[in-house]
């Protein structure tokens, strides 16, 4: 019995990313709380709390479904096991492999981070991008666009493989580019903060589009639009923080009024089911290419976007995206 809670705490303090504070606490040196590891002490807490209040929130309104949680909540306990342990191990792999090839060193300053966080947020773009438009990734990422509502529990929604092979083009692309290992942790951690919060449900934010910081961050808005199967919103918004590569490359889309955001994919899923948004897609991907004709064929199906097929009767969300466009300025 002892075991059991002293799992559930040991399980509690990691949820929370009370560890660090905790140390504080127990130091008695509450100094530390004005140096970046103080501070940053102080910001873990603040994603997995707001999580617990949205779920509370939604309890008190009456809107609180736990089948809403059910893809997040096993993807959380499968990365928990086993995803994170491949991913960290995934990183220190990258920085030793990719460090010797440094184009130049940098250093632990602010103007570095800056630099840094527009690196990492381009290698973001790039892993984030061909997981919508490479199908053997797709079928990777699909998982964390299964949710049809939401919720900050939809930054859990990962496939367990996912995250080693996003660290490995982002820490592998970073660390090319000079950036510092320990400013990558930083940078990291902002991204993992940020990457939570834009999640937000509309029970703690409505509208959540955040004023006029909404022209260079990416808002939980700009990310509810990511989440989007309409025609519209599809593989547009592929930033985490900053909104600048999707501007640059032709991607950002706001939310309008006119189109209010259905969460999910286009293929017809089994409502909430984990196993479907786990390896529906795998499963899919598969027979199509063991019923194309020819290796060639085969192979396309494996890098070409989800959507296109062999007889040319494609309907990838590139394709589907100008058709809308087309029909909304035809008179
Ligand atoms: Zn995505
Ligand atoms: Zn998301």
């Amino acid at each position: 019995m002892t075991g059991i809670l002293h799992s559930i705490q040991d399980w509690a303090v990691d949820f929370f990313s009370l560890d660090d504070l905790i140390k504080i606490v127990r130091s008695g040196d509450y100094s530390s709380l004005r140096t970046l590891k103080g501070i940053l002490a102080m910001i873990g807490p603040l994603f997995p709390v707001l999580l617990v209040v949205e779920l509370l929130m939604a309890g008190l309104y009456r809107k609180l479904k736990l089948i809403d949680y059910k893809i997040s909540f096993f993807s959380y306990v499968l990365n928990l096991t086993i995803g994170r342990f491949i991913s960290i191990a995934m990183v220190s792999y990258c920085i030793g492999l990719f460090s010797p090839h440094a184009i130049f060193k940098s250093t632990f300053t602010w103007y570095w981070f800056l630099y840094g966080y527009v690196i990492w947020e381009f290698s973001h773009f790039i892993y984030h991008f061909l997981a919508h438009k490479v199908r053997l990734l797709w079928c990777l990422h699909s998982t964390h666009h299964a949710p049809e509502q939401m919720n900050l529990a939809v930054s859990f929604s990962h496939f367990f493989l996912e995250a080693p092979y996003a660290d490995f083009i982002r820490t592998g692309l970073c660390i090319l580019l000079g950036v510092y290992p320990p400013l990558l942790f930083l940078i990291m951690f902002v991204d993992g903060f940020w990457g939570g919060m834009i999640h937000i449900g509309e029970t703690l934010g409505r509208r959540a589009r955040c004023g006029p910081f909404q022209r260079f961050i990416m808002t939980p808005s700009h990310h509810r639009v990511h989440h989007g199967r309409n025609p519209l919103y599809m593989d547009t918004n592929f930033c985490n923080l900053l909104n600048i590569w999707d501007r640059l490359f032709g991607t950002y889309q706001p939310e309008t009024d006119e189109v209010p955001v259905e969460y999910g994919i286009t293929r017809p899923m089994l409502s909430n089911s984990f196993l479907d948004a786990y390896f529906g897609e795998i499963i899919l991907l598969a027979r199509d290419v063991v019923h194309a004709p020819g290796l060639r064929n085969k192979f396309l199906y494996l890098i070409k976007p989800p959507g296109w097929s062999h007889t040319g009767n494609h309907k990838t969300a590139s394709l589907m995206r100008r058709d809308y466009l087309k029909r909304k300025r035809e008179p």
